[in-house]
């Protein structure tokens, strides 16, 4: 029995009333029973339907947990996009207060969103801007536009202005009424800088473009399309609107000055321009009267989107030009005054000297004649002076000559233990005269044949050998030339001229060098000279490629040292004995029968005197013809040939001696007598034929020398 009923039985029936009832009390029991199943299947059902139900709540409540999770990163997302977007976000109600701005407001205007919010749109916008955005708004309120979009100046913290972008829509709720205004601002205000910059950089372009003094133009398609004031004027045009749009074959000639047509060059010239970039060239232009004048042109080809462009600079050439060409006339005129001034100097060097040779021949001859001995210090101061001038002449002559560059060295053969002895020959005499010693010392090495310019060379030895003689009162004057090395076919020399003089006080060692410098205002008084001599020196040395330098203690003595660089001959050494005295005897040139051909009187007075007195017989031609007659009539060793005579001059008649038939004619040594201290006349001399020559005026043993050189051939 089910157990509810077996409860409810017991507590209501009687065991009697159980017995009677039995029956129904069975059919209630089935009836319990099927109950019982009924409820514990309707149990099952619900036992599923909540487990169902629950796994459903469950699922909706992680589904929740997550879109709850979403919809909290995508609201973190967003704010962190707004708040990090460089442009402004903002929201504000229909009068304009601002509802929301997001951080960029506080970047760009430096303003506190706190302090911001509620504040309207209008109290940050530049004046000038207000009336503008106000209307713009309005009408976007009344719902006549979209959107609102304009640049306006927003004012930042600091009071300053920048340049922003507005963009504005309206925010309009569900009942469809307008409840304010979202947008963005964006900051503009670099480009606003870069643009204005730019207007800038344009305007002044333009305004360089403009105001130039060099005439610019701009060439499209043949046309000027662009110029300046300076370019109308250079065209002679009234305005430049004037020639904007004219043709550019308008303002040239037919013809270029090299013969071109204008309208083939002009094509030639775009094609180099566009090959090279840029073309500048000259031209000749045509003003709009036509006048025609030089300018320089640039062309330099532009490439625009627009199309391909000539930028073309004008320069007016016809000031230059005109500066030119009084350039060249000036240079005429200097050129001409340098000739003028050459032909003064060999003019004056001719007149004075021939005058000078009289002088100081005859004061020769006189102080040989046996002259009272008062007559004879008057000779000697008279020949001093004499010495004195001329040396100032040559001096003057050669120092101007160096001055202009008009000094070549030659470079030809010459025995350099000849010249070294004739360089000294002059001063053993001069020491003797002096009572001093005059000691020469040539390294053994160096070569006996050497390649050079002997005459300059032997000027610079002379002339440090004449002062170092002229500064000594007593003891010794050395001329020693050291080998210092030898490379290639060069040679490297050095000459030491040493004295035991007066010596040269420290701070005037660089002084004495420069031209009419002396180491003592009283020298010129006390020892004569012009203070040219080592100017010339030194500048014939630096010609040479050479140095000099100078060594000295005062009171104790002086020596130069000249290191130069001359080549080796290929001629064969030859041994000269440097001791040698030539003035001993006269033995060497006696009997030598010797043509004179001079035509002044005075230089054959004094040429005739020496001869006479070296016991050489003579016989006087007064012009080169003359002297042409005399060779063919009889035998002479040698001939004096002077060198500017009337009729026919030196060189003529040598050359017409050297091609007399006889080959004693090609032999015989003529030495032309010549009073030109000027390098190029030696040339001349040799290329008319002549072996050799002597200086006006006549020094008796430079003379002696020659003719004692050129007596070797016939003893
Ligand atoms: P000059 O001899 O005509 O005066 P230089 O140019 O030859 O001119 O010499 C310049 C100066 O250098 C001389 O005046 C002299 O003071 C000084 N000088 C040159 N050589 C010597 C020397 N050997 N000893 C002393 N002084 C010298």
């Amino acid at each position: 029995m089910h157990r509810l009923l077996k409860r409810q039985i017991r507590k209501y029936l009687s065991q009697e009333e159980q017995e009677r009832f039995k029956d129904f009390l069975f059919v209630i029991d089935s009836a319990y029973a099927g109950f019982d199943t009924d409820i514990k299947q309707i149990e099952n059902v619900l036992e599923k339907s909540s487990q169902e139900l629950f796994n459903v709540n469950r699922e909706l409540q992680i589904s929740l947990e997550s879109q709850k999770e979403e919809a909290k990163t995508a609201s973190t997302r967003l704010k962190s996009i707004v708040e990090n977007i460089s442009e402004i976000i903002f929201q504000a109600n229909v009068e304009g207060e601002w509802l929301y701005l997001n951080s960029a407001w506080t970047h760009i205007t430096g303003f506190d969103l706190n302090d911001s919010i509620g504040i309207n749109i209008f109290e940050f916008m530049h004046p000038s801007d207000i009336d503008l955005c106000k209307i713009k708004l309005k009408r976007l309120i009344d719902g006549e536009e979209v959107d609102c979009q304009g640049e306006v100046r927003f004012v930042t913290r600091n009071g300053s202005y920048k340049w922003c972008e507005l963009l504005a829509r309206v925010s309009i709720n569900d009942s469809g009424i307008v409840t304010g205004l979202t947008g963005f601002i964006k900051d503009i205000s670099t480009r606003k800088n870069l643009e204005k910059e730019k207007n800038l950089t344009i305007e002044k372009f333009k305004l360089i473009f403009e105001k130039s003094s060099v005439a610019y133009l701009i060439i499209k398609e043949a046309r000027f399309i662009e110029c300046n004031n300076a370019c109308a004027n250079l065209y002679g045009v009234d305005g430049k609107e004037n020639l904007v749009g004219k043709y550019v074959k308008d303002f040239s000639p037919e013809y270029q000055p090299d013969g071109s047509k204008s309208s083939d060059k002009v094509v030639e010239m775009i094609r180099i321009a566009k090959e090279n970039g840029y073309n500048k060239f000259d031209w000749v232009h045509k003003k709009a009267d036509g006048t025609e004048f030089p300018v320089e042109v640039s062309l330099n080809p532009i490439q625009l989107s627009e199309g391909n462009i000539l930028f073309v600079a004008l320069n007016d050439l016809s000031e230059r030009k005109r500066v030119e060409s009084e350039l060249i006339l000036a240079k005429e005129k200097a050129e001409e005054a340098t000739r003028a001034k050459a032909l003064f100097l060999s003019t004056m060097s001719h007149e004075i000297r021939t005058p000078m040779n009289a002088v100081i021949g005859v004061t020769h001859l006189l102080s040989e004649d046996n002259p009272r001995e008062d007559q004879l210090s008057n000779l000697n101061i008279l020949k001093l002076s004499a010495d004195n001038l001329m040396t100032l002449i040559n001096d003057v002559l050669d120092f101007s000559k160096i001055e202009a560059g008009k000094v070549e060295l030659e470079s030809i053969d010459f025995n350099f233990r000849n010249f070294i002895n004739n360089v000294a020959a002059g001063f053993h005499m001069k020491a003797k005269e002096e009572n001093l010693d005059f000691i020469v010392e040539v390294d053994p090495k160096i070569p006996a044949h050497l390649m050079g310019d002997p005459t300059r060379l032997s000027q610079i030895v002379t002339n440090l050998c004449g002062n170092a003689i002229k500064f000594t009162d007593e003891g010794s004057v050395s001329l020693k030339v050291n080998f210092s090395s030898f490379k290639n076919d060069n040679i490297k020399l050095q000459f030491e001229i040493s004295d035991t003089g007066i010596g040269i006080p420290a701070d005037k060692k660089d002084q004495i060098f420069e031209s009419f410098s002396q180491a003592d205002s009283n020298t010129t008084r006390l020892y004569g000279g012009t203070g040219l001599g080592l100017a010339i020196t030194g500048k014939l040395i630096e010609l040479m490629n050479g140095t000099i330098s100078v060594e000295s203690e005062l009171d104790k003595g002086t020596s130069f040292f000249v290191d130069v660089e001359l080549k080796t001959s290929m001629k064969s050494a030859q041994q000269v004995n440097f001791n040698d005295d030539y003035f001993k005897e006269c033995s060497k040139i006696e009997g030598l029968h010797v043509l004179v051909a001079e035509d002044n009187p005075m230089n054959v007075l004094i040429i005739k005197q020496f001869l006479k007195k070296w016991n050489v017989t003579y016989e006087v031609a007064k012009n080169g013809q003359s002297a042409l007659d005399k060779i063919q009539e009889e035998d002479f060793d040698m001939v004096l040939m002077d060198l500017q005579m009337p009729i026919m001059d030196g060189y003529a008649a040598s050359e017409n001696i050297r091609k007399l038939e006889a080959n004693k004619y090609k032999e015989i040594p003529i030495i032309a007598v010549t009073a030109s201290a000027f390098n190029e006349i030696r040339g001349k001399v040799l290329a008319a034929g002549m072996n050799d020559f002597v200086t006006k005026p006549i020094n008796p043993e430079e003379l002696f020398l020659k003719l004692e050189k050129y007596a070797k051939h016939y003893n």
